[in-house]
């Protein structure tokens, strides 16, 4: 079975990674939406500092 699948470079740590058809990023692709992707590694990271940040500011 084929599956759908763009080549994209994180913009964080800039590594390539791919969005399979089915994901919000894919479809964000697809529609011309955004060029701007996280790869899995840096969107956890970027919600756990955003978590921690949220945290620490009380
Ligand atoms: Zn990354």
């Amino acid at each position: 079975m084929f599956i759908m699948q763009y080549e994209v470079t994180c913009i964080s740590c800039k590594r390539t990674f791919k969005l399979y058809e089915g994901e919000e990023q894919y479809k964000q692709f697809k529609e011309c939406k955004s060029h701007l992707f996280y790869c899995d590694n840096c969107k956890h990271k970027i919600r756990f500092d955003a978590i921690r940040n949220f945290f620490s500011s009380y």
